[in-house]
C-alpha cells in the first residue's frame, strides 16, 4: 500500500474511513520512539521523579528526550490551582503555569521545557470544541474515539517534531482505572499500534503494601491494579515496584506470573535519601538496558557521554553528601507545613549547599503569628531568612516584621517575588519615613503605594489570567552584588507576578540607600533589590522567582549567595564557588521550540 496515501487518509477526518490519526507537517511516523509511564495503585509513588529519572539515563546515552505530562483535570493550566493542595505552581520560560513535576523534568535533564511539554484535558478538549466549530471535523459526529484521541496523539507528535526528540517521555497522571485519564490510556494504545510495535515501552509503576499488622510485602493490590491495565488493551513492558524496602523476590515472581512480564523486567524501587540518586538507582537494576533493548536504540548508544554524564552527577551526588557545614535557613510563609508548595526553593537550597559545602537545615516559621515582640525568639539560631512568594493580606504583619529585624540584625535575607514587594514596603516605612507604605494589592486605597499594579495590568484587570509570566532578561547593575554573584551583566529569570515597586518611589528608596541592581531592560520594572555591603552583609530580594531556575548542575545564583552569607554568619568562611553557573542560564539546552517570546 502506498504509505503516503495511507498517511493522509488517516490524518485528516473524513466520512469514509474510521481512522483518524492527525500528523503534523514534518512528522514521520515510525522514527520517534516512546517511553510511556503510568501509575497504578494510588497517586504519590513519586511518578514524575521515576519518568524524568529514566528520561535522564537515556538522555545520559546521548538521546535527545523530551517529556510531556499528561493532566487529567479539566483546568486550562495549573495557574488558578491551590498550591497548598497540588503543590508549587511551575512556571516555564514560555510562561506556561504547570505542575511542579516539570520542574522535576527540568532540574534532572537540566532542559528548559515550554508549554508542548505540559497537555491538560482542558486544553485538550479547548482546542477539539474550537475546532468543531470551525468546521474540521467535516460532519462527522464529534467523539472521545477518534477525535479527542486524536488531539492526544497529534500533541505527542507535535513534541517529537518540535524536540527532533529521539525519544518522547509520556506520563501520564493519576492512576490507571481513573475515569478522567482513560482516554490518554487510549490514545497510547491506539498510538503504538500506528507506529509498530517496537517503537512503544509501556511502563507501569506499581506499589506493594506491607501492611505493620503482618510485616511483609504483599503484592494483591498491584497485582489487580495492572490487571485494569491490560483491561485497557495495554500490555507493561517493564514493572516497576515501588515499596519502603527493596521488594523481595518472591513478591517479584508473583507480579511477573500475574502480569506475563519477564522476570528480568519486574524491578524493585525503593526509597532513598535524595531523588538525584534515583537515576543511577535505576541503571543499576538494568531498566535502562532493558528499555534501549525494547526500543531497538542500542546503535545509538554514546558510551563516552554516558560515562562523562555519569561522573558529572555522581560528582554533584558526592559534594551534596559531604557538605560539611550546617546552616539552618528559615522560610516565613503560611501553611509552611506544606513542603510541596515550597518544593523549588528546597531544592535550590539543596543545589546551593552543594556549591558551597554547606549542609542546609530548614526551618519553617509560620508567619501568621509572627509580631515585633516574637520575631527575635522564632529567628533564634538562623543563619538566613527566606520570604518566598505569596498572594493576599494573610501573614503580611509576620512577614513585615521578620524583614525588619533581620535588615536591623544583618541576618542573612533572600525576598523572593512577594519577600522583595514586603522588603520594599518595610524600607519605605522604616527607613524613608513612609509610614503609610503599602501594596494596593493588601490594601487597594493604599494612600502611599509603593508597590502597585503593573500598568499593563491595570488595563487587564478583572480579566482573570493577567499575570506577568514566564522567562525575561535582567540587567544588573554593575558592580553590584548581584552582578558579582552572576558573573555576567544580565540573568534570564522567571516571573509570576501582577504587582511591582511604584516607578513613582524608585528615587526616594534610592536615596535612603536601597539598591535595585536588576531592572527589565527596557521597562521601568525593578527585578532585584540590595542593600550594599556596609549596610548589611547578605539582604537581596528579586520580583522573580529564582528558585525555578536553580538546576543541581547549575545552582541559582542568589541562593548561592544565601548559603555563602549564611556560612559566613554561622563563623565559617565556606567555598567560594566560581560564579560561571549563572552566565549560562539562558543558553541551556531546550527540549522545545520557543512559542513566542513574553513581552517584556
Ligand atoms: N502577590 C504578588 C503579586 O501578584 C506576588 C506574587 C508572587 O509572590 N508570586 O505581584
Amino acid at each position: 500500500m502506498n504509505t503516503e496515501r495511507t498517511l493522509a487518509s488517516l490524518t485528516f477526518a473524513s466520512d469514509e474511513t474510521e481512522f483518524f490519526t492527525p500528523m503534523p507537517a514534518g512528522y514521520t511516523p515510525g522514527k520517534t520512539r516512546y517511553v510511556v509511564v503510568f501509575g497504578t495503585v494510588m497517586s504519590g509513588l513519586g511518578k514524575g521523579i521515576f519518568s524524568s529519572s529514566l528520561a535522564k539515563i537515556l538522555q545520559d546515552k546521548g538521546l535527545a528526550v523530551a517529556p510531556i505530562k499528561l493532566e487529567g483535570y479539566l483546568n486550562h493550566d495549573s495557574g488558578t490551582l491551590n498550591p497548598y493542595r497540588h503543590g508549587e505552581v511551575f512556571v516555564l520560560d514560555d510562561g506556561m503555569e504547570c505542575d511542579m513535576d516539570l520542574g522535576t523534568y527540568e532540574r534532572m535533564l537540566n532542559q528548559d521545557l515550554g508549554r508542548l511539554n505540559f497537555s491538560t484535558s482542558g486544553q485538550i478538549l479547548s482546542s477539539v470544541l474550537e475546532k468543531e466549530r470551525l468546521g474540521r471535523y467535516l460532519g462527522r459526529d464529534v467523539q472521545m474515539i477518534p477525535h479527542v484521541t486524536g488531539e492526544v496523539k497529534l500533541r505527542l507528535r507535535e513534541l517529537a517534531v518540535a524536540a527532533q526528540a529521539d525519544v518522547v517521555f509520556v506520563e501520564i497522571g493519576g492512576t490507571v482505572g481513573d475515569v478522567e485519564n482513560a482516554y490518554f490510556i487510549e490514545a497510547v494504545r491506539e498510538m503504538s499500534y500506528e507506529e509498530g510495535p517496537s517503537n512503544f515501552c509501556f511502563v507501569a509503576l506499581t506499589y506493594i503494601v506491607e501492611p505493620d499488622i503482618l510485616g511483609e510485602q504483599k503484592s494483591k493490590p498491584a497485582q489487580l491494579n495492572l490487571k485494569l491495565l491490560n483491561a485497557a488493551g495495554i500490555h507493561p513492558h517493564i514493572i516497576a515496584c515501588r515499596a519502603s524496602a527493596t521488594v523481595s523476590k518472591k513478591v517479584r515472581e508473583k507480579i511477573a506470573l500475574f502480569a506475563n512480564v519477564p522476570m528480568s523486567r519486574v524491578f524493585s524501587m525503593h526509597d532513598c535519601d535524595s531523588v538525584y540518586v534515583i537515576p543511577e538507582m535505576l541503571r543499576g537494576a538494568g531498566i535502562d538496558a532493558a528499555v534501549i533493548e525494547l526500543l531497538g536504540l542500542a546503535d545509538q548508544v554514546d558510551v563516552q557521554a554516558e560515562e562523562r554524564a555519569r561522573k558529572t552527577w555522581s560528582d554533584y551526588i558526592n559534594r551534596f553528601r559531604s557538605a560539611a557545614h550546617p546552616i539552618t535557613i528559615g522560610i516565613i510563609g503560611k501553611y509552611t507545613s506544606v513542603r510541596d508548595s515550597y518544593a523549588s526553593i528546597i531544592h535550590a537550597l539543596e543545589h546551593a549547599g552543594a556549591a558551597t559545602n554547606a549542609k542546609v537545615q530548614l526551618r519553617w516559621v509560620d508567619s501568621s503569628d509572627l509580631s515585633e515582640e516574637n520575631v527575635a525568639e522564632r529567628l533564634k539560631n538562623l543563619h538566613g531568612v527566606i520570604v518566598p512568594g505569596g498572594f493576599g493580606y494573610r501573614g503580611v504583619d509576620g512577614k513585615l516584621a521578620c524583614i525588619k529585624y533581620v535588615r536591623e540584625n544583618g541576618l542573612p535575607y533572600l525576598g523572593l517575588c512577594y519577600g522583595m514587594q514586603i522588603a520594599v514596603i518595610e524600607f519605605a516605612r522604616n527607613v524613608c519615613g513612609l509610614a503609610h507604605a503599602g501594596s494596593t494589592e493588601i490594601e487597594p486605597d493604599c494612600p502611599q503605594p509603593v508597590i502597585d499594579l503593573l500598568p499593563e495590568q491595570k488595563k487587564l484587570e478583572g480579566l482573570g489570567g493577567n499575570m506577568r509570566l514566564g522567562g525575561r532578561d535582567v540587567r544588573l547593575t554593575l558592580g553590584s552584588a548581584m552582578a558579582r554573584l552572576c558573573g555576567s551583566e544580565t540573568i534570564r529569570m522567571r516571573f509570576r507576578h501582577r504587582y511591582e515597586v511604584d516607578p513613582q518611589y524608585i528615587r526616594i528608596l534610592e536615596e535612603h540607600g536601597l539598591v535595585f541592581s536588576g531592572r527589565s531592560p527596557d521597562h521601568p520594572i525593578m527585578q532585584v533589590l540590595e542593600l550594599p555591603a556596609d549596610r548589611h552583609p547578605f539582604f537581596m530580594a528579586t520580583q522573580a522567582h529564582p528558585e525555578l531556575t536553580s538546576r543541581p548542575l547549575h545552582p541559582q545564583p542568589m541562593f548561592v549567595g544565601l548559603a555563602q552569607a549564611a556560612l559566613n554568619y554561622s563563623g565559617v568562611r565556606g567555598d567560594i564557588p566560581a560564579p560561571s553557573t549563572a552566565a549560562s542560564e539562558g543558553t541551556r539546552a531546550s527540549s522545545v521550540v520557543r512559542t513566542g517570546g513574553a513581552p517584556h
